[in-house]
């Protein structure tokens, strides 16, 4: 009895391994009509393998799958650029209203009226948060937004008879997914180096702003979780040569309500509605990336973008396509639930609430800064905004890895941070609390950090061999998601 307790809950077992020949969870009804004989052989499939097992096996079986599941409902994560905020739950249950699940993108539209409309209010509160004067759903997540963006540069420049701009420049802190979306445009990359503090080297950005250059894509706050000082004269250089500026506002959490990024410069800049509006995210998606343009952009959009005809009180809402636009991105609006979810998110804060809410992320990052950094090495120190970037250098002394440090925190229950990111600090441990966090949350996670620095030090084969209590130990990560293999062969 023991042993099988601990077999279903300790170990990796499948539904077949538990299966017991002539057990089952169902007791179908006897026939009350009459049989009829089956098919040609030829067109009856193989004995279908299925495991037979009751009720409570199965309902076991998969409660104890998705306890080891980590997730914000269940601990910390604080896990760097990503913002793992807590996802109010009224959200879901205002996205799971029948007449926002169960629509069709193909509907026509004076039934969909109540969808487009909050389609149309969505656009006009992220305009109003970026300060861009236009803006589309589609993109269905941050890097589908930057691939529209650069396209959208691209179109530009061709259109004003420029194909030769050809270069995208992008500074050596930038998110992995920025050059790719720009070489997937058909740009070449030219990248630009931080300086001591951080910041974009200026010298090293006129330099190479030419007649040839495209553009810039940059993030602001950049992913060192700082606030560049020199964003508009970044973005006047650009423009002076020619260039547009691109925004990667996945990190909006930190300034969503207190900067208009029209106003700095920007001609185009995504924004990631999954982290920064609390919309559930990881393994995948879905997430939305909507994208926020300037003036010189408008008619470039991907399609659809919602308009709003008629006079008040007798407005109607519809579908329409960019005059100039780079087309559609997907085969539906975008990613409508989690449009529902983000609207419910951005509606319940109001103004005020988005600006408190960006003002606690920053407090919330700082007060882990100011505790941390006298134990783990800060290669910036100055004031950062939604997330802190540590160096786990002072443990490397010991022979203890940033990967090791990240391990030993699970055994804490304590998700991960972003590790090796961005690839200009040495061991980077990049930490974002978000604003949803508990003083006291924060606390325990300062004692836990504390607690593995000091064990790196005395019992550095603890962390080396991290983590101790989880089903599976340290994983061949890359070949899991070169190679998954999630189908079970019998
Ligand atoms: C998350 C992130 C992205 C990519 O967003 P996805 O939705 O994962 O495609 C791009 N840039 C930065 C800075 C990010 O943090």
């Amino acid at each position: 009895m023991t042993t099988e307790i601990k077999r279903s809950q300790e170990t990796h077992q499948t539904l077949w391994d538990l299966s017991v020949p002539g057990r089952s969870g169902i007791r179908l009804p006897n026939s009350d009509v009459p049989e009829q004989a089956l098919p040609d052989a030829s067109l009856l499939r193989d004995e279908l393998p299925l495991p037979e097992l009751s009720e409570l096996a199965v309902v076991r079986h998969f409660t104890q799958l998705s306890q080891k599941n980590f997730s914000v409902d269940t601990n910390f994560y604080p896990l760097g650029s990503c913002t793992m905020k807590y996802n109010p739950k009224i959200n879901d249950v205002v996205a799971s209203t029948p007449g926002f699940s169960a629509i069709h993108p193909l509907q026509p539209e004076e039934t969909v009226q109540g969808a487009l409309e909050l389609m149309h209010n969505l656009q006009g509160i992220l305009q109003e948060v970026t300060g861009m004067p236009a803006s589309t759903l589609a993109p269905l997540a941050g890097a589908h937004g930057e691939l529209s963006g650069v396209l959208m540069i691209r179109a530009y420049h061709e259109r004003n008879g420029d194909s030769k701009r050809k270069i995208m420049l992008i500074p050596d802190s930038a998110h992995g997914t920025n050059p790719s979306s720009a070489s997937m445009a058909g740009f070449d990359v030219v990248t630009v180096p931080s300086d001591e503090q951080g910041n974009m080297d200026l010298k090293a950005l006129e330099a190479v702003a030419d007649d040839n250059l495209a553009g810039l894509m940059i993030t602001l706050p950049s992913t060192l979780g700082l606030f560049d000082p020199g964003i508009v004269k970044i973005c006047g250089i650009v423009h002076k040569a020619g260039g547009l500026v691109y925004g990667d506002g996945a990190n909006m959490n930190a300034i969503m309500g207190r900067v208009k990024l029209n106003d700095l410069g920007f001609d185009v800049v995504h924004l990631n509605l999954h982290k920064t509006t609390s919309t559930p995210h990881g393994g995948g998606g879905p997430g939305a990336g909507p994208i926020c343009v300037g003036e010189k952009l408008v008619q470039y959009m991907p399609s659809p973008v919602v308009e709003r005809q008629g006079t008040a009180g007798q407005e109607t809402y519809k579908l329409v396509t960019p005059p100039d636009t780079i087309g559609a991105l997907s085969a539906g609006h975008g990613n409508f639930g989690v449009l529902v979810r983000s609207y419910a998110y951005l509606r319940a804060l109001g103004a005020d609430g988005i600006r408190q809410a960006s003002g606690d992320a920053v407090l919330n990052a700082n007060y882990l800064m100011k505790r941390l950094k006298h134990v783990y090495y800060l290669p910036y120190d100055r004031t950062c905004m939604h997330e802190a970037v540590f160096s786990g250098k002072w443990q490397r002394v010991e022979g203890v890895k940033a990967l090791d440090v990240s391990k030993r925190l699970i055994d804490y229950g304590v998700h991960p941070p972003t590790m090796y990111f961005p690839l200009i600090v040495e061991e980077a441990l990049m930490i974002e609390p978000t604003e949803t966090e508990s003083k006291e949350t924060l606390d325990s996670f300062v004692d836990v950090m504390i607690a593995i620095a000091s064990e790196s030090t005395k019992s550095p084969e603890v962390l080396v061999a991290a983590p101790h209590n989880t089903p599976v130990g340290r994983l061949d990560e890359a070949r899991a998601s070169r190679q998954p293999d999630v189908r079970y062969r019998a």
